[in-house]
């Protein structure tokens, strides 16, 4: 049994809500799909817990554009980015816990494989920054059809920060609440975790999926999201959209 996670977004007090509900459930290894920084105000302490709990981790856009530079973000995004980097990079006076965050940054993969299984943080395409929604099913389908067909069996991913399963023949399954469950079958899927540090399907509570042979389940955890709007408020008024988001789920 395995825990899968995703885009963190420097969400301190929703990632150890989830790995706390995670560990609980007995799972094996917890595995990451990337973007642990960005839009929240607690960089740090996400890649040291990343680091602690997960087995693998993969590179999000967000943590690239801090490694190098934003490209396509919109304005208090790309703000975030500059603030982040700020945070992170290592000065020269730099000590051994900062050079190594930032070298575990630099060094995570774009994508892995495991049995007919992949991973990636948006698409096989492009595993960077390709979105694949559920609303696709509807406007986009030959994007979701060659997806599809470019995967071995199952893809998971996140990057849109809203769960859902799209099954070859484009069959859409959108998880509601907690403990929604979804059997894979022998169609090739796509499977969207969710976010963990800003969920966007309208729910406010942490994203996650429990991966148990077939059988994928979304869990959804509430966590004190005040905590972490107060402190993306202290940045400044600009920053305060970012804490309402985390509020509303969107
Ligand atoms: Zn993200």
């Amino acid at each position: 049994m395995l825990a899968i996670i995703s885009d963190i977004h420097a969400n301190a007090e929703a990632l150890e809500a989830v790995l706390q509900s995670a560990w609980m459930q007995g799972i094996e290894e917890i595995w990451c799909l990337g973007d642990l920084v960005g839009y929240g105000p607690n960089p740090q302490k996400c890649i040291d817990l990343i680091q602690k709990n997960c087995k693998v981790c993969l590179m999000g856009n967000h943590d690239w554009a801090v490694l190098h530079s934003p490209v396509s973000f919109n304005s208090i995004a790309t703000r975030m980015i500059y603030k982040t980097k700020k945070w992170l990079k290592p000065a020269e006076d730099a000590d051994e816990q900062q050079i190594e965050r930032w070298e575990f940054l630099e060094n995570l993969p774009k994508g892995y494989d495991e049995d007919d299984s992949c991973f990636f943080h948006a698409s096989p395409r492009d595993k960077l920054t390709e979105y694949l929604l559920p609303s696709d099913v509807q406007y986009d389908r030959e994007k979701l059809q060659d997806v599809l067909e470019v995967i071995d069996h199952y893809c998971f991913v996140g990057h849109t920060h809203v769960p859902c399963c799209i099954k070859e023949g484009l069959e859409l399954v959108v998880p509601e609440g907690n403990g929604f469950t979804v059997e894979l079958d022998e169609r090739n899927a796509i499977i969207n975790v969710g976010s963990v540090g800003q969920p966007r399907d309208g729910d406010n509570r942490a994203s996650y999926v429990i991966l148990d042979e077939n059988r994928v389940t979304w869990c959804r955890v509430p966590y004190r999201f005040e905590k972490t709007a107060a402190e993306i408020a202290k940045l400044g008024k600009d920053y305060e959209i970012l804490g309402h988001r985390l509020r509303v789920g969107r």
